[in-house]
């Protein structure tokens, strides 16, 4: 098997984590996780970590920054087929875990393993091909980019109140009148 970023380098047997056998590159440390040993892994850790429901990869606290190898095209090591990408943005960067359509193994350039496993989402990395956990993810990461301006342009003192405000009104049957009277104040 072949590397899929750099198709003449030989992948060499590697073991991933515990039960996890894998197929790792010398010479970028890029990881390939054969189907069937991902998903007995998967099986033999079933039900010992909880599989969070949301997961927003955003609010992640961490350094990484994808290597440079991860916006290039891979071919699938069994079959050579284009790996399908999934992207996952961190604060500041983002990176995409791959996979074939085909054999339905995956790819994981250097490090990505580590931010899977740090989100709980090493577990079930195929609901990262799910396009509708996608669009979920994407609202919420709308959702937090409009807070994280809020506290940008407010300050964070400021911008807890408002929260806690906005938090008060949804939960009011008339919290509605209390934004009309705001937008009355602004709108000039
Ligand atoms: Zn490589
Ligand atoms: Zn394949």
């Amino acid at each position: 098997m072949r590397c899929p970023k750099e198709p003449t380098i030989e992948l060499a047997p590697s073991q991933l984590t515990e039960g996890l056998d894998a197929h790792c590159c010398p010479s970028c440390s890029g990881q390939w996780l054969p189907k069937f040993n991902y998903q007995r892994w998967q099986a033999m850790n079933a039900g010992l970590e909880a599989i969070p429901d949301e997961v927003l990869p955003l609010t992640l606290e961490t350094d990484y920054s994808a290597v440079p190898l991860d916006s290039r095209a891979g071919l699938c090591p069994e079959c050579g087929t284009y790996l399908k990408r999934a992207r996952l943005n961190l604060q500041k960067s983002s990176f995409y875990v791959e996979r074939c359509p085909i054999c339905e193994g995956f790819w994981c350039d250097r490090g990505e393993w580590d931010v899977l496993e740090a989100l709980g989402l090493h577990i079930q990395i195929p609901i990262v091909f799910n396009l509708d956990w996608q669009a979920r993810v994407r609202v919420l990461e709308q959702a937090e980019r409009q807070r994280a301006a809020v506290i940008e342009k407010l300050g964070p003192a400021l911008a807890d109140q408002v929260f806690d405000l906005g938090e008060s009104l949804a939960g009011h049957p008339h919290g509605d009148f209390a934004v009309a009277y705001l937008m009355r104040k602004f709108d000039k």
